[in-house]
């Protein structure tokens, strides 16, 4: 799978991409992730990203023509939603497979295992990261085919929502996991009806008075698959 990334802040995501499991991915090309600068694509001198909101207000909007000259350039223009395919006949795709155009936002989609599922079955996917207000609206009708929230919440930036959405991906794909970690059978998977895991305990069985139930210790898979179905949440 690859997934690009387009943001003004690429150094963010130094440490999430660059240590354990996600540079495992990457190193074994399980999972190849591509950053853009979205400054090097700003208007004149200054590479000016971002301007103020029509209708006036506080804050900055970003700029359409640099967001949709990047997304173009990475291989998003494989179709415009708003607009007729014969008037875009200019715009072929760039890329092999078809690009799936995420543009993280508050007022997104919720974020949820079904959809990191369904996500990671795709070949190729691009995360547009926003800043200050947002961007500008038509960049979202044109160029865009899902908006994604992590929660309700307002953060800085589209980075750290493209860092979870990259990692809870990655552990969907074949290989990516090592053996001491498992998909299959964990939160919100489908093995589990969705819902949240049974709690874990390891040695020592006793640790200041607090022990570990018995059925866990008494070697009776039945009994235990039967405790762990009962303490899903
Ligand atoms: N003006 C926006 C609003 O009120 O909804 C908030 C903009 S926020 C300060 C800047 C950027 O951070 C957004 O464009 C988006 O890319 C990202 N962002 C902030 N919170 C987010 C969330 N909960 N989920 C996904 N992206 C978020």
């Amino acid at each position: 799978m690859r997934i690009d990334v387009l943001t003004l802040f690429p150094a963010m995501f130094k440490g999430p991409l660059t240590e354990s499991i996600l540079k495992r991915a990457q190193k074994e090309k399980l999972l190849q992730i591509k950053l853009h600068d979205l400054r090097k694509f700003g208007l004149g001198k200054y590479r000016q990203i971002d301007d103020s909101p029509y209708g006036g207000g506080a804050g900055m909007v970003m700029r359409v023509e640099p967001l949709v000259e990047a997304i173009e350039k990475i291989g998003g223009a494989t179709e415009v939603r708003s607009q007729k395919s014969e008037t875009r006949a200019d715009l072929r795709p760039a890329a092999q497979h078809k690009v799936h155009r995420i543009y993280f936002t508050p007022r997104g989609k919720r974020l949820t295992q079904s959809k990191v599922e369904q996500l990671a079955k795709k070949k190729s996917i691009l995360l547009v990261c926003g800043h200050y207000e947002g961007i500008d609206q038509r960049v979202i009708d044109g160029w865009i085919d899902e908006e994604i929230s992590i929660g309700d919440y307002v953060l800085t930036g589209g980075e750290l929502p493209a860092m979870v959405l990259i990692d809870a991906v990655a552990r969907q794909l074949e290989g990516v996991l090592g053996h001491e970690y498992s998909a299959h059978e964990e939160s919100f998977s489908k093995a589990l009806n969705r819902k949240r895991e049974y709690p874990h305990y390891t040695k020592p069985s006793e640790f200041r008075g607090m022990k570990v139930p018995d059925v866990l210790l008494s070697g009776n898979h039945k009994k235990i698959e039967e405790w762990r179905s009962e303490h899903l949440l």
